[in-house]
Protein backbone atom coordinates (compact mmCIF):
# COMPACT_ATOMS: atom_id res chain seq x y z
CA UNK A 1 0.00 0.00 0.00
CA UNK A 2 1.22 3.54 -1.02
CA UNK A 3 1.70 5.87 2.24
CA UNK A 4 -0.65 8.44 0.31
CA UNK A 5 -3.87 6.43 -0.28
CA UNK A 6 -4.21 7.61 3.59
CA UNK A 7 -3.60 10.74 3.08
CA UNK A 8 -6.26 12.58 1.31
CA UNK A 9 -8.03 13.96 4.28
CA UNK A 10 -5.10 15.78 5.31
CA UNK A 11 -4.07 19.65 5.35
CA UNK A 12 -2.49 20.50 2.36
CA UNK A 13 0.92 21.57 3.86
CA UNK A 14 1.21 17.78 5.61
CA UNK A 15 0.24 16.47 2.06
CA UNK A 16 3.07 17.89 0.49
CA UNK A 17 5.00 16.19 2.58
CA UNK A 18 3.80 13.41 2.46
CA UNK A 19 1.69 12.60 -0.82
CA UNK A 20 3.40 10.41 -3.35
CA UNK A 21 5.90 8.59 -0.98
CA UNK A 22 6.48 4.89 -0.11
CA UNK A 23 9.60 4.57 1.74
CA UNK A 24 8.84 0.89 3.17
CA UNK A 25 8.36 -0.33 -0.77
CA UNK A 26 11.75 1.18 -1.41
CA UNK A 27 13.65 -0.25 1.85
CA UNK A 28 12.71 2.69 3.97
CA UNK A 29 14.33 5.38 2.23
CA UNK A 30 12.36 8.44 2.17
CA UNK A 31 12.41 9.30 -1.26
CA UNK A 32 11.26 6.94 -3.97
CA UNK A 33 14.08 5.86 -6.95
CA UNK A 34 14.95 7.78 -9.51
CA UNK A 35 14.21 5.16 -12.44
CA UNK A 36 16.42 5.72 -15.16
CA UNK A 37 15.23 3.09 -17.23
CA UNK A 38 13.41 1.96 -20.91
CA UNK A 39 12.92 -1.87 -21.36
CA UNK A 40 11.28 -3.44 -18.32
CA UNK A 41 11.78 -7.52 -18.18
CA UNK A 42 8.67 -9.89 -17.81
CA UNK A 43 9.18 -13.01 -15.75
CA UNK A 44 7.77 -15.38 -18.40
CA UNK A 45 5.65 -14.53 -21.19
CA UNK A 46 2.37 -15.56 -20.04
CA UNK A 47 3.15 -12.53 -17.55
CA UNK A 48 4.02 -10.44 -21.00
CA UNK A 49 0.81 -11.40 -23.02
CA UNK A 50 -1.47 -10.58 -19.87
CA UNK A 51 0.12 -7.88 -18.98
CA UNK A 52 0.42 -8.95 -15.58
CA UNK A 53 2.51 -6.65 -13.79
CA UNK A 54 2.93 -3.45 -12.84
CA UNK A 55 5.30 -1.72 -15.06
CA UNK A 56 4.90 -2.74 -18.74
CA UNK A 57 7.20 0.19 -20.90
CA UNK A 58 8.72 2.95 -19.27
CA UNK A 59 7.06 4.72 -21.47
CA UNK A 60 4.20 4.23 -19.78
CA UNK A 61 5.43 5.44 -16.35
CA UNK A 62 7.90 3.92 -13.78
CA UNK A 63 8.14 4.80 -9.67
CA UNK A 64 9.42 8.16 -10.10
CA UNK A 65 6.65 9.23 -12.30
CA UNK A 66 4.21 7.75 -10.05
CA UNK A 67 5.16 9.13 -7.52
CA UNK A 68 4.59 12.97 -8.73
CA UNK A 69 2.07 12.02 -10.50
CA UNK A 70 0.33 10.25 -7.13
CA UNK A 71 1.44 13.63 -4.93
CA UNK A 72 -0.50 16.07 -7.56
CA UNK A 73 -3.42 13.81 -7.93
CA UNK A 74 -4.09 14.16 -4.01
CA UNK A 75 -2.72 18.57 -3.89
CA UNK A 76 -5.11 18.95 -6.82
CA UNK A 77 -8.28 16.57 -5.33
CA UNK A 78 -8.29 14.88 -8.83
CA UNK A 79 -8.99 11.69 -10.36
CA UNK A 80 -5.71 11.53 -11.85
CA UNK A 81 -2.92 13.62 -12.71
CA UNK A 82 -0.20 13.77 -15.85
CA UNK A 83 3.34 15.19 -16.07
CA UNK A 84 4.04 16.76 -19.82
CA UNK A 85 7.61 18.20 -20.34
CA UNK A 86 7.05 21.85 -20.03
CA UNK A 87 4.47 23.79 -19.22
CA UNK A 88 3.05 24.23 -22.81
CA UNK A 89 3.49 21.03 -23.50
CA UNK A 90 1.02 20.24 -20.32
CA UNK A 91 -1.46 23.24 -22.12
CA UNK A 92 -1.21 21.27 -25.46
CA UNK A 93 -1.97 17.91 -24.11
CA UNK A 94 -5.05 18.98 -21.66
CA UNK A 95 -6.50 21.10 -24.94
CA UNK A 96 -6.22 18.16 -27.04
CA UNK A 97 -7.61 15.19 -24.76
CA UNK A 98 -10.46 17.50 -24.54
CA UNK A 99 -11.48 18.35 -28.57
CA UNK A 100 -11.80 16.86 -31.88
CA UNK A 101 -12.55 17.71 -35.35
CA UNK A 102 -15.42 20.29 -35.20
CA UNK A 103 -15.16 21.44 -31.81
CA UNK A 104 -15.03 25.03 -30.81
CA UNK A 105 -12.78 26.37 -28.16
CA UNK A 106 -12.92 30.01 -26.14
CA UNK A 107 -9.85 30.78 -24.82
CA UNK A 108 -9.72 33.81 -22.56
CA UNK A 109 -8.22 36.74 -24.12
CA UNK A 110 -5.49 37.00 -21.50
CA UNK A 111 -4.16 33.34 -21.95
CA UNK A 112 -0.29 32.90 -21.96
CA UNK A 113 0.95 34.22 -24.71
CA UNK A 114 2.33 30.18 -26.24
CA UNK A 115 -0.62 28.90 -25.23
CA UNK A 116 -2.38 31.36 -27.74
CA UNK A 117 0.39 30.30 -30.50
CA UNK A 118 -0.54 26.49 -29.99
CA UNK A 119 -4.35 27.56 -30.81
CA UNK A 120 -3.75 29.63 -33.38
CA UNK A 121 -1.30 27.36 -35.40
CA UNK A 122 -1.98 23.64 -34.15
CA UNK A 123 -6.13 23.61 -33.36
CA UNK A 124 -7.14 24.82 -36.71
CA UNK A 125 -5.06 22.23 -38.50
CA UNK A 126 -7.02 19.39 -36.04
CA UNK A 127 -9.75 21.17 -37.50
CA UNK A 128 -10.91 22.80 -33.94
CA UNK A 129 -11.93 26.46 -34.11
CA UNK A 130 -10.65 28.92 -32.08
CA UNK A 131 -12.71 31.92 -30.19
CA UNK A 132 -10.76 34.51 -27.80
CA UNK A 133 -13.12 35.85 -25.02
CA UNK A 134 -12.89 38.37 -22.73
CA UNK A 135 -11.98 37.16 -19.24
CA UNK A 136 -14.51 39.32 -17.27
CA UNK A 137 -16.78 37.64 -19.02
CA UNK A 138 -18.59 35.53 -15.80
CA UNK A 139 -21.70 33.63 -16.44
CA UNK A 140 -22.34 35.98 -19.30
CA UNK A 141 -19.83 33.53 -21.42
CA UNK A 142 -23.10 31.63 -22.25
CA UNK A 143 -23.55 34.05 -24.74
CA UNK A 144 -20.77 32.94 -26.82
CA UNK A 145 -22.07 29.32 -27.00
CA UNK A 146 -23.16 27.64 -29.85
CA UNK A 147 -23.46 24.25 -30.92
CA UNK A 148 -19.98 23.43 -31.44
CA UNK A 149 -18.42 24.72 -28.16
CA UNK A 150 -17.11 21.87 -26.28
CA UNK A 151 -13.97 23.26 -24.23
CA UNK A 152 -13.49 26.49 -22.20
CA UNK A 153 -9.83 27.48 -21.61
CA UNK A 154 -9.26 29.90 -18.46
CA UNK A 155 -6.28 31.45 -16.99
CA UNK A 156 -6.34 33.56 -13.36
CA UNK A 157 -5.01 35.68 -12.95
CA UNK A 158 -4.65 36.21 -17.03
CA UNK A 159 -0.80 36.46 -18.07
CA UNK A 160 1.29 40.08 -17.87
CA UNK A 161 -2.13 41.80 -17.43
CA UNK A 162 -3.65 39.93 -14.21
CA UNK A 163 -7.02 40.31 -14.54
CA UNK A 164 -8.77 37.72 -12.27
CA UNK A 165 -11.74 35.54 -13.95
CA UNK A 166 -15.25 34.08 -12.01
CA UNK A 167 -13.78 30.54 -13.03
CA UNK A 168 -17.07 28.90 -10.79
CA UNK A 169 -19.26 31.17 -12.78
CA UNK A 170 -17.95 29.94 -15.77
CA UNK A 171 -17.26 26.47 -14.89
CA UNK A 172 -21.28 26.17 -14.06
CA UNK A 173 -22.23 27.69 -17.33
CA UNK A 174 -19.79 25.44 -19.13
CA UNK A 175 -21.30 22.38 -17.45
CA UNK A 176 -24.58 23.21 -18.44
CA UNK A 177 -23.80 22.83 -22.06
CA UNK A 178 -21.49 19.50 -21.80
CA UNK A 179 -18.38 21.43 -21.89
CA UNK A 180 -15.03 20.52 -20.76
CA UNK A 181 -13.54 23.80 -18.77
CA UNK A 182 -9.70 24.32 -18.46
CA UNK A 183 -7.19 26.40 -15.73
CA UNK A 184 -3.98 27.38 -16.13
CA UNK A 185 -3.15 27.92 -12.48
CA UNK A 186 0.32 28.67 -12.63
CA UNK A 187 0.44 31.74 -10.94
CA UNK A 188 -1.22 30.89 -7.53
CA UNK A 189 0.06 26.88 -7.96
CA UNK A 190 -2.46 24.29 -6.36
CA UNK A 191 -1.63 25.28 -2.93
CA UNK A 192 -3.56 28.67 -2.84
CA UNK A 193 -5.88 27.54 -5.78
CA UNK A 194 -7.71 24.52 -6.32
CA UNK A 195 -9.23 24.27 -9.73
CA UNK A 196 -10.80 21.09 -9.26
CA UNK A 197 -13.04 22.50 -6.75
CA UNK A 198 -14.23 25.74 -8.43
CA UNK A 199 -15.25 23.25 -11.41
CA UNK A 200 -12.21 22.97 -13.77
CA UNK A 201 -11.82 19.61 -15.52
CA UNK A 202 -8.32 20.18 -16.49
CA UNK A 203 -6.18 22.12 -14.33
CA UNK A 204 -2.58 22.77 -15.60
CA UNK A 205 0.43 23.60 -14.53
CA UNK A 206 4.02 25.20 -15.70
CA UNK A 207 5.66 23.04 -13.35
CA UNK A 208 8.38 24.75 -14.27
CA UNK A 209 7.36 28.01 -12.13
CA UNK A 210 6.86 26.67 -8.35
CA UNK A 211 6.98 23.36 -8.21
CA UNK A 212 10.43 22.87 -9.34
CA UNK A 213 11.01 26.22 -7.79
CA UNK A 214 15.00 26.72 -8.45
CA UNK A 215 15.12 27.60 -12.31
CA UNK A 216 16.46 24.60 -13.14
CA UNK A 217 14.06 21.84 -15.08
CA UNK A 218 11.63 22.57 -17.36
CA UNK A 219 8.12 20.27 -16.49
CA UNK A 220 3.95 20.58 -16.97
CA UNK A 221 1.58 18.76 -14.92
CA UNK A 222 -2.29 18.70 -15.44
CA UNK A 223 -4.47 16.86 -13.12
CA UNK A 224 -8.32 16.19 -14.44
CA UNK A 225 -11.44 15.55 -12.76
CA UNK A 226 -13.77 11.97 -13.12
CA UNK A 227 -14.85 13.61 -16.45
CA UNK A 228 -11.52 14.53 -17.92
CA UNK A 229 -9.22 12.03 -16.78
CA UNK A 230 -10.14 8.84 -19.03
CA UNK A 231 -9.31 11.47 -22.24
CA UNK A 232 -6.10 13.14 -20.86
CA UNK A 233 -4.77 9.53 -19.66
CA UNK A 234 -5.94 8.35 -23.25
CA UNK A 235 -4.16 11.13 -24.86
CA UNK A 236 -0.61 11.41 -22.73
CA UNK A 237 -0.34 7.77 -23.93
CA UNK A 238 -1.53 8.01 -27.42
CA UNK A 239 1.58 11.25 -27.91
CA UNK A 240 4.19 9.56 -26.19
CA UNK A 241 4.40 11.46 -23.60
CA UNK A 242 7.04 11.03 -21.45
CA UNK A 243 9.23 12.84 -18.87
CA UNK A 244 12.97 12.19 -18.04
CA UNK A 245 13.24 11.18 -14.24
CA UNK A 246 15.64 13.52 -13.17
CA UNK A 247 13.63 16.25 -14.24
CA UNK A 248 10.51 14.40 -12.04
CA UNK A 249 13.07 13.92 -9.51
CA UNK A 250 13.53 17.75 -8.96
CA UNK A 251 9.81 18.31 -9.16
CA UNK A 252 9.24 15.89 -6.56
CA UNK A 253 11.83 17.89 -4.46
CA UNK A 254 10.31 21.02 -5.28
CA UNK A 255 6.75 20.18 -4.31
CA UNK A 256 8.32 19.06 -0.19
CA UNK A 257 8.96 22.71 0.32
CA UNK A 258 6.27 24.54 -1.80
CA UNK A 259 4.32 25.96 0.80
CA UNK A 260 7.48 27.83 2.46
CA UNK A 261 8.88 29.44 -0.68
CA UNK A 262 5.69 30.69 -1.63
CA UNK A 263 4.84 32.22 1.74
CA UNK A 264 8.08 33.89 1.88
CA UNK A 265 7.02 35.00 -2.16
CA UNK A 266 3.82 36.30 -1.00
CA UNK A 267 5.37 37.95 2.12
CA UNK A 268 8.12 39.83 0.66
CA UNK A 269 5.87 40.73 -2.74
CA UNK A 270 3.90 42.75 -0.55
CA UNK A 271 6.44 44.33 1.41
CA UNK A 272 8.00 45.58 -2.28
CA UNK A 273 4.44 46.80 -3.70
CA UNK A 274 4.05 48.39 -0.47
CA UNK A 275 6.82 50.39 -0.90
CA UNK A 276 6.53 50.68 -4.60
CA UNK A 277 2.52 51.81 -4.77
CA UNK A 278 4.00 55.05 -3.18
CA UNK A 279 6.61 56.08 -5.84
CA UNK A 280 5.24 59.02 -8.43
CA UNK A 281 6.84 57.44 -11.07
CA UNK A 282 4.23 54.12 -10.44
CA UNK A 283 0.07 54.82 -11.86
CA UNK A 284 -0.75 51.50 -10.53
CA UNK A 285 -0.07 47.62 -9.52
CA UNK A 286 -1.82 44.94 -10.86
CA UNK A 287 -2.01 41.94 -8.13
CA UNK A 288 -4.97 40.71 -6.97
CA UNK A 289 -4.18 40.11 -3.42
CA UNK A 290 -4.08 43.51 -3.20
CA UNK A 291 -7.92 45.64 -2.11
CA UNK A 292 -7.29 47.79 -4.53
CA UNK A 293 -7.12 45.58 -7.98
CA UNK A 294 -10.37 45.06 -10.06
CA UNK A 295 -9.76 41.10 -9.42
CA UNK A 296 -9.41 41.06 -5.47
CA UNK A 297 -13.09 39.47 -4.20
CA UNK A 298 -12.26 37.25 -6.97
CA UNK A 299 -8.87 36.36 -5.53
CA UNK A 300 -10.54 36.63 -2.03
CA UNK A 301 -13.08 33.96 -2.62
CA UNK A 302 -11.43 31.16 -4.73
CA UNK A 303 -7.60 31.90 -3.64
CA UNK A 304 -5.93 31.18 -0.29
CA UNK A 305 -2.74 32.98 -1.14
CA UNK A 306 -0.57 34.93 -3.74
CA UNK A 307 2.52 34.61 -5.58
CA UNK A 308 5.86 36.22 -6.49
CA UNK A 309 4.39 37.62 -9.66
CA UNK A 310 2.82 41.41 -10.70
CA UNK A 311 2.89 44.15 -12.21
CA UNK A 312 3.16 47.60 -12.24
CA UNK A 313 2.05 50.36 -14.90
CA UNK A 314 4.34 53.80 -15.01
CA UNK A 315 3.02 56.87 -14.59
CA UNK A 316 1.37 58.43 -17.64
CA UNK A 317 4.13 59.95 -20.18
CA UNK A 318 6.66 57.57 -19.46
CA UNK A 319 8.27 56.79 -22.39
CA UNK A 320 9.97 53.13 -23.73
CA UNK A 321 13.10 54.37 -23.81
CA UNK A 322 12.43 55.18 -19.70
CA UNK A 323 10.89 51.84 -19.10
CA UNK A 324 13.91 50.26 -20.65
CA UNK A 325 16.51 52.53 -19.00
CA UNK A 326 14.55 51.56 -15.78
CA UNK A 327 14.99 47.72 -16.38
CA UNK A 328 18.72 47.74 -17.73
CA UNK A 329 19.61 49.42 -14.14
CA UNK A 330 18.14 46.78 -12.17
CA UNK A 331 20.93 44.45 -10.66
CA UNK A 332 19.56 42.02 -8.42
CA UNK A 333 16.53 41.34 -10.74
CA UNK A 334 17.87 39.52 -13.81
CA UNK A 335 15.78 40.02 -17.14
CA UNK A 336 13.89 36.58 -17.76
CA UNK A 337 11.32 35.63 -18.31
CA UNK A 338 10.66 31.74 -16.72
CA UNK A 339 9.85 33.17 -13.77
CA UNK A 340 8.72 30.73 -10.05
CA UNK A 341 12.78 30.21 -8.76
CA UNK A 342 14.58 31.58 -6.34
CA UNK A 343 15.35 34.84 -7.77
CA UNK A 344 13.82 37.89 -8.63
CA UNK A 345 13.18 38.88 -12.26
CA UNK A 346 11.65 41.73 -14.22
CA UNK A 347 10.31 42.24 -17.90
CA UNK A 348 8.62 44.85 -19.95
CA UNK A 349 5.11 43.99 -20.89
CA UNK A 350 4.41 43.71 -24.18
CA UNK A 351 0.85 43.06 -24.79
CA UNK A 352 0.81 43.53 -28.91
CA UNK A 353 -0.30 40.47 -30.59
CA UNK A 354 -1.58 39.19 -27.35
CA UNK A 355 -4.65 40.56 -26.84
CA UNK A 356 -7.52 40.07 -29.60
CA UNK A 357 -10.91 40.21 -27.95
CA UNK A 358 -10.50 42.82 -25.51
CA UNK A 359 -8.77 46.47 -25.73
CA UNK A 360 -5.09 47.22 -24.12
CA UNK A 361 -3.65 50.49 -24.11
CA UNK A 362 -0.41 50.29 -26.47
CA UNK A 363 1.37 53.34 -25.43
CA UNK A 364 1.51 52.03 -21.55
CA UNK A 365 4.61 51.02 -20.19
CA UNK A 366 4.31 48.74 -17.77
CA UNK A 367 7.05 46.12 -16.03
CA UNK A 368 6.40 42.46 -14.57
CA UNK A 369 8.08 41.83 -11.89
CA UNK A 370 8.90 37.80 -10.20
CA UNK A 371 9.64 38.90 -6.07
CA UNK A 372 12.59 36.02 -5.38
CA UNK A 373 13.58 35.27 -2.07
CA UNK A 374 16.39 37.47 -1.49
CA UNK A 375 15.67 40.49 1.40
CA UNK A 376 12.87 42.97 0.31
CA UNK A 377 15.21 45.83 1.59
CA UNK A 378 17.75 44.95 -0.78
CA UNK A 379 15.27 44.68 -3.40
CA UNK A 380 13.65 48.30 -2.34
CA UNK A 381 17.37 49.70 -3.11
CA UNK A 382 17.91 48.00 -6.23
CA UNK A 383 14.34 49.42 -7.92
CA UNK A 384 14.94 53.22 -6.46
CA UNK A 385 17.96 52.96 -7.84
CA UNK A 386 16.98 51.94 -11.42
CA UNK A 387 14.24 54.92 -11.02
CA UNK A 388 16.38 57.43 -10.25
CA UNK A 389 18.88 56.45 -13.02
CA UNK A 390 16.07 56.07 -15.42
CA UNK A 391 13.87 58.97 -14.71
CA UNK A 392 17.08 60.99 -14.32
C1 LIG B 1 5.56 29.83 -18.02
C2 LIG B 1 4.12 29.58 -18.22
C3 LIG B 1 3.69 28.53 -19.02
C4 LIG B 1 4.65 27.65 -19.79
O1 LIG B 1 5.52 26.93 -18.99
P1 LIG B 1 6.88 26.34 -19.61
O2 LIG B 1 7.26 25.28 -18.67
O3 LIG B 1 7.83 27.48 -19.67
O4 LIG B 1 6.54 25.82 -20.97
C5 LIG B 1 2.34 28.31 -19.14
N1 LIG B 1 1.46 29.09 -18.51
C6 LIG B 1 1.82 30.13 -17.74
C7 LIG B 1 0.79 30.95 -17.08
C8 LIG B 1 3.17 30.41 -17.58
O5 LIG B 1 3.54 31.46 -16.84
Amino acid sequence: MSSSDSTTSLKPDTKLAHSGRNPRGFHGFVNPPVVHASTVLYPDVETMVTGGQTYSYARRGNPTTDSLEEALKEMEGAAGAKIANSGLNAVALAILSCVKAGDRILIADTAYGPTRHFADTVLPRTGVAVEYYDPSLGSNIKTLFRDETTAVFTEAPGSLSFEMQDIPAIAAAAHEIGATVLMDNTWASPLYCQPIALGVDLSIQAGTKYIVGHSDAMLGTIAASDRAWEGLHELCGAMGAHVAPDDIFLGLRGLRTLSVRLERHQRNTLEVIDWLKDQDQVAGIRYPALESDPGHEIWKRDFSGASGLFAFDFADGTSKEQNFRFLNALTLFGLGYSWGGFESLAIPVRLKGMRTATPFDEGLQSVRLHIGLEDPEDLIRDLAQAFESAFA
